[in-house]
């Protein structure tokens, strides 16, 4: 295996597109992070005349947002039944309404803004490795009649007519998914943002605050933003600067591998272009990328920084149980990323005090959840729609600090043994 030294760091925004805060700026609303929830909310504000500001402390898309496996796909980090648990059924499907209108904002955006290099390929196979498909059937009828969404059941056959393996038993292929590249996406929603006139600025981390007067102060090493509404979108990169919110998080590191180009072997094992997941609870997902030349492959979560060889050797592993003909499929390059995700697995969106606005926690699932999240939240900034009490019910709760991270490691590997159990 080759060496992966910029492990760490390397991730596919290096570069700075946008000029740092110097000096004062004033305008209608502050947002805080430039991941894809900062941006949908600072374009949907953009988009209604108000004169908005983005610090952040990197570049664009530098956190989760330009790092994922670009996986778009209606749902929560939360599965249906638990969401419906914890708030009831009705407001679970509202709740759910909301996030596949949030995965149809991102293909819309991406088409009317004619995005280049987000190229969207429709399609997601969700599988399975152990043989069991009831509850598939159940699920596939469910959606259809609550929410007019097709799912197709797939089995064996269906499954092996499109990937060369043994391991999947049943799948569900969801039409209205698809995946993209998550990083020229965030690109395309900040080239936007400035045509309207928002202005954006890298490099440029928030490093004190005054929230208290009616008029917001956010400071940074060289400049001052000042605004009546400040949106925190902080994702997993949430530092001390607002401790109730930093609190109320865990940042969990997932990672991703790219294979070097070899579109005739990868043809030999992947006979699909639509993304692929197991629905282990932790499980792997991955997809062809560059035209079907190339492999981006993704999966494991730790609550510690992993040494990259380490990490890569594991998901290399993971790859050939399913793949063994890929043995010689060199990887190129590698990187982690951090998710932020509350104790309850929902996004948290919401107000901390008149004008001081959150939203953050989207997990795993922040493609389509971000999008809807940074919507509700703007229209609550612009007193369009109270559609943000949806997210109500999911508080900013203590995450449990290192507790919470050795609680959150020790259920993974629980989840892993079960799904192994499962398998046998
Ligand atoms: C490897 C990986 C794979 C994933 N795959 C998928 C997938 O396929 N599908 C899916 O739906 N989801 C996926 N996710 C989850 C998804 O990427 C996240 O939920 C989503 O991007 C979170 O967006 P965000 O805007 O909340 O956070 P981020 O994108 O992390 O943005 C937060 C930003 O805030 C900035 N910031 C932090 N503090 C400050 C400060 N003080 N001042 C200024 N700026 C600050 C950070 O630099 C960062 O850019 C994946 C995540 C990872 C890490």
């Amino acid at each position: 295996m080759p060496p992966i030294d910029s492990f760490y760091t390397r991730t596919l925004a290096i570069e700075h597109a946008y000029p740092g805060l110097i000096g004062r700026e004033e305008g209608d609303c502050i947002i805080i992070g430039a991941g894809l929830a900062g941006l949908s909310g600072a374009l949907h504000l953009a988009r209604a005349g108000k004169r908005v500001i983005v610090l952040e402390s990197e570049s664009v898309g530098w956190g989760a947002s330009g790092r994922n496996g670009g996986f778009v796909s209606a749902g929560y980090a939360c599965d249906g039944a638990a969401i419906a648990r914890q708030v009831g059924t009705q407001a679970a499907q509202d709740l759910h309404h909301l996030s596949i209108e949030g995965a149809e904002m991102v293909r819309r955006e991406i088409a009317a803004l004619a995005m280049p290099g987000v190229d969207p390929v429709a399609g997601k196979l969700r599988l399975r490795r152990y043989d069991s498909a009831a509850d598939l059937h159940r699920e596939a009828e469910a959606m259809a009649r609550l929410y007019e969404y097709p799912l197709t059941y797939l089995d064996r056959a269906a499954i092996r007519a499109r990937l060369d393996t043994d391991r999947y038993h049943h799948g569900l292929l969801d039409h209205r998914a698809f995946h993209i590249h998550p990083l020229n996406y965030a690109r395309g929603l900040a080239a936007e943002i400035t045509r309207l006139g928002g202005r954006i600025y890298e490099a440029s981390a928030a490093t004190g605050h005054q929230l208290s007067d009616a008029t917001k102060t956010i400071t940074t090493a060289q400049g001052q933003a000042q605004a009546p509404h400040v949106i925190f979108a902080t994702g997993g990169y949430t530092g001390p600067l607002l401790g109730r919110l930093r609190r109320a998080m865990l940042p969990i590191a997932t990672y991703v591998m790219l294979s070097e180009e070899a579109p005739d072997l990868l043809a030999s094992a992947i006979r699909t272009d639509a993304a692929i997941s197991d629905n282990r609870r932790a499980g792997d997902y991955y997809r062809l990328v560059d035209g079907g030349r190339r492999l981006l492959w993704g999966g494991r979560i730790t609550t510690r920084a992993a040494q990259p060889q380490g990490i890569v050797r594991e998901l290399r592993h993971e790859m050939l149980t399913v793949y063994p003909q890929l043995a010689g499929l060199k990887t190129e390059l590698a990187w982690s990323g951090l998710m932020a995700y509350a104790r309850h697995l929902m996004p948290q969106i919401g107000a901390l005090s008149s004008g001081v606005w959150h939203a953050t926690a989207f997990g795993g699932h922040g493609l389509n959840t971000t999008a809807i999240g940074g919507r509700v939240v703007a229209e609550a900034v612009l007193g369009e729609t109270d559609r943000i009490r949806h997210f109500a019910p999911f508080r900013l709760v203590w995450a449990g600090g290192s507790v919470g991270l050795l609680a959150a490691q020790m259920t993974y590997w629980k989840l892993q043994a079960q799904d192994w159990w499962s398998e046998r």
